[in-house]
């Protein structure tokens, strides 16, 4: 194991520390991720364990893919596809698909996103007769969610203190809706698991027998329900290992309790405690500049990060008139630094918001630079994709009505809208599902002509069930789109839209044949589930493309150059409370989130903000954001002009900065560059970081010194 040398004296004594419970605890970058990854390979090359025994828990499905990857160029194990490395949502389904009999579900179960919860909490609102003018959709969504991960059941809401019981009355009715149509939302794969191992003591034992070594990264944004989880996991055999950084806990509106980690220590006292202290992902500038943001939050536990890496490029700033010349500002820098020979994919645009990404998303295109906005469900969102997923979900489980009524008239078979209101009455009232009913009441509570077309769809699923059996899913997602004649009525149509929705479709097929050669287990519930539980579309690893993502995206992650942009109050901090205790507590919670977004970047960093912006259509004025204020001006240099970096031919971008034309160079040299030929020097930078150039042939262009091959003559 000769790469167990890759490791500093704490990395290799927490990746030998194999037996009992075991905390990392260590600030960003300093290879948290690389202990628990190494300590896998070398549980399984020493045969404590098979990779069976393993369940490794990481935040991100993209995490958990490069996790296994790297595992596997370590060790030279057979039935390495047992190892269980995925997050807490995967590794609960997959728990219940072979055990939610237990429980009263059945193991056929779908899942529901959560366009799919909301929709189904519309309904509730609707049964229960709640305005939703009164109250709001999104704070009942947002509070059932947070019961179920502190796992209160709606019987022991009114404990929490003052609840407005309408609350507990849709929390009730969503809960009975869920279980009628054999589903679980996300928490609920969470929820359930625990309450399957709290009501089944054998099925418990049985799984805290099977993983002899259970590790989690990212530790710091667990919640509750996930804290105990491990925790009855772990029971038997106690070999635990969490890794995770305070400074970088940033879900704790979905429910993440730092708490965890010093709650760890009380639950298991003889926890071993290793700390990390060098970084080796960023320049010292940039690791500077990050220690120097997060020392302004008073509830931190202090801790020093130091590195030996060089001190690197200054940290960029530039101001932008508005959201569109900051977007431009970008894109002209990428479309630069990708001429300079940096790889698309290692560069990362980070935002605070979803909806940024759309100015990004129209400036990258029109510079023609391949990019990807990673962890947006949008593809999956679609119409059309969501049509037929729907019908894959009825092959699998027939009793799901959302999926049912979503596509009973689509394509089009004359089912009108008060047919479909008196099903959902009548399946009320019998308590069955929309699909029973029609099977077995149709026939006597609708009139024939109407139930001659009900008839029909359910002969139609029944047909594409029975032959879907002994079928791949890409020839199932065929035998759909045949049989329902989808793609016969998108095509036949004259409208571009539709042919546009066509061609996702055969996206869609393109991704269930992918999923197909990459997944052992090939099943169409598996394919399903890997599109509900995929919040990224996992093909990011292989395609070259630069990478567009909210901060919270990006935990984890690192690139060589990180654009950090919208840094302006309101937007990044981003708060919402009126309440002073609850400001003060959003406001550190935004700064981690910064820390984070810091401390992606491995050699440079690039802050944008734009000076107005459009606000609902509004055009308003901005100010710039506060964490700017709180990195020290030594380390920030402001530009106005797209950055020009080049690259010398042939070396690294890390490696020395220091160029040899760096000291000789003034104003007034005539230099050589590979590129762009003759120039003449006008500016040099006070650090003779920069270079602004007069090239014969290409005009003005502003150069990084560091990358900049250039040649005095
Ligand atoms: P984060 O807090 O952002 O999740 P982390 O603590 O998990 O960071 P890693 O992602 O594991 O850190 O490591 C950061 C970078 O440093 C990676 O590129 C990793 O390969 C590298 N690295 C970690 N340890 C070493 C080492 N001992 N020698 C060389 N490189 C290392
Ligand atoms: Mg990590």
């Amino acid at each position: 194991m000769e790469w167990l040398k890759e490791l500093n004296k704490e990395q290799l004594e927490a990746v030998l520390s194999t037996e009992g419970p075991l905390l990392v605890l260590a600030g960003a970058g300093s290879g948290k991720t690389k202990v628990i990854t190494y300590r896998i390979a070398y549980i399984l090359n020493m045969g404590l364990a098979k990779p069976s025994n393993i369940l490794a828990i990481t935040f991100t499905n993209k995490a958990a893919d490069e996790m296994k990857e790297r595992i596997k160029k370590l060790v030279s194990v057979e039935s390495f596809s047992e190892m269980w490395v995925s997050t807490f949502h995967s590794a609960c389904a997959k728990i219940l698909r072979m055990e939610a009999h237990n429980i009263g579900f059945s193991n056929n179960f779908v899942i529901f996103d959560m366009q799919d919860k909301n929709q189904l909490l519309k309904e509730c609102f609707t049964k229960l007769n709640i305005d939703e003018e009164r109250l709001e959709l999104k704070f009942v969504s947002r509070l059932i969610s947070n019961f179920k991960n502190m796992l209160i059941d709606p019987s022991d809401v009114y404990k929490e203190g003052n609840v407005d019981p309408r609350v507990v009355e849709v929390y009730r009715l969503y809960n009975k809706l869920l279980k009628e149509y054999n589903a679980f939302d996300f928490d609920d794969l969470l929820y359930y698991t625990i309450m399957l191992f709290k009501t089944n003591p054998d099925i418990l034992e049985k799984y805290q027998h099977k993983f002899k070594y259970i590790l989690v990264d990212e530790y710091q944004d667990t919640n509750h329900a996930q804290f105990y989880l491990i925790y009855l996991l772990s029971q038997k055999h106690r070999n635990i290992c969490v890794v995770g950084d305070d400074d970088q806990s940033i879900y704790s509106f979905r429910g993440a309790d730092v708490r965890n980690i010093l709650e760890f220590e009380n639950v298991f006292p003889d926890t071993k405690v290793i700390k990390l202290e060098k970084n080796y992902r960023s320049t010292k500038i940039i690791l500077s500049a990050a220690n120097e943001v997060i020392k302004n939050n008073k509830y931190r536990k202090s801790k020093s990060l130091w590195t030996d890496n060089n001190g690197g490029e200054k940290i960029y700033l530039y101001s932008a008139f508005d959201e569109i010349d900051e977007a431009n500002f970008v894109s002209m820098s990428i479309k630069n630094l990708i001429q300079s020979g940096i790889k698309p994919s290692e560069i990362g645009i980070l935002y605070r918001t979803n909806a940024q990404s759309l100015n990004f998303e129209n400036s990258l295109s029109s510079h023609s630079i391949p990019y990807k906005v990673v962890g947006s469900l949008r593809f999956y969102e679609r119409k059309e994709i969501k049509d037929i997923i729907a019908y894959l979900r009825l092959i699998t489980n027939p009793d799901d009505n959302l999926s049912l009524f979503r596509v009973i008239n689509v394509p089009k078979r004359g089912i009108g809208p008060s047919t479909v209101e008196k099903i959902k009455v009548l399946s009320d009232e019998y308590g069955i599902s929309a699909y029973r009913l029609l099977k077995e009441k149709g026939n006597f509570e609708f009139d024939r002509r109407t139930y001659a077309k009900l008839y029909d769809f359910i002969l139609l699923l029944e047909r594409i069930r029975t032959e879907a059996e002994s079928k791949s899913v890409v020839e199932v997602i065929e035998l759909v789109l045949d049989k329902t004649k989808y793609m016969e009525s998108l095509l036949s149509s004259k409208n571009e839209e539709d042919f546009q929705r066509a061609k996702n479709i055969e996206q869609l097929i393109s991704a269930a044949a992918m999923f197909e050669e990459e997944n052992e287990d090939k099943s169409l519930q598996n394919f399903l589930n890997s599109i509900t539980l995929n919040f990224e579309e996992d093909d990011s690893q292989k395609e070259d493309k630069v990478m567009l993502m909210t901060v919270h995206a990006a935990k984890g992650l690192e690139f060589e150059v990180v654009f950090l942009t919208g840094l302006e109050e309101g937007l990044f901090p981003l708060m919402r409370s009126e309440n002073e205790i609850e400001l003060q507590n959003e406001l550190e919670e935004e700064r981690r989130l910064c820390y984070v977004a810091i401390t992606r970047a491995k050699r440079l960093l690039v802050l944008t903000y734009a000076n107005n912006r459009r606000v609902f259509g509004r055009f308003s004025s901005r100010q710039r954001s506060c964490f700017i204020d709180e990195i020290p001006t030594k380390y920030i240099q402001q530009i106005y002009t797209p950055l020009m970096i080049i690259k010398s031919s042939g070396t690294q971008i890390s490696g020395n900065t220091e160029s040899s034309t760096k000291k000789a160079l003034a104003v007034g040299d005539i230099i050589q560059h590979k590129k762009f030929g003759i120039g003449k020097v006008l500016s040099v930078s006070e650090d003779m970081n920069e270079v602004l150039i007069d090239f014969e042939k290409f005009g003005q262009k502003r150069l990084l010194l560091s990358y900049a091959n250039l040649i005095k003559i």
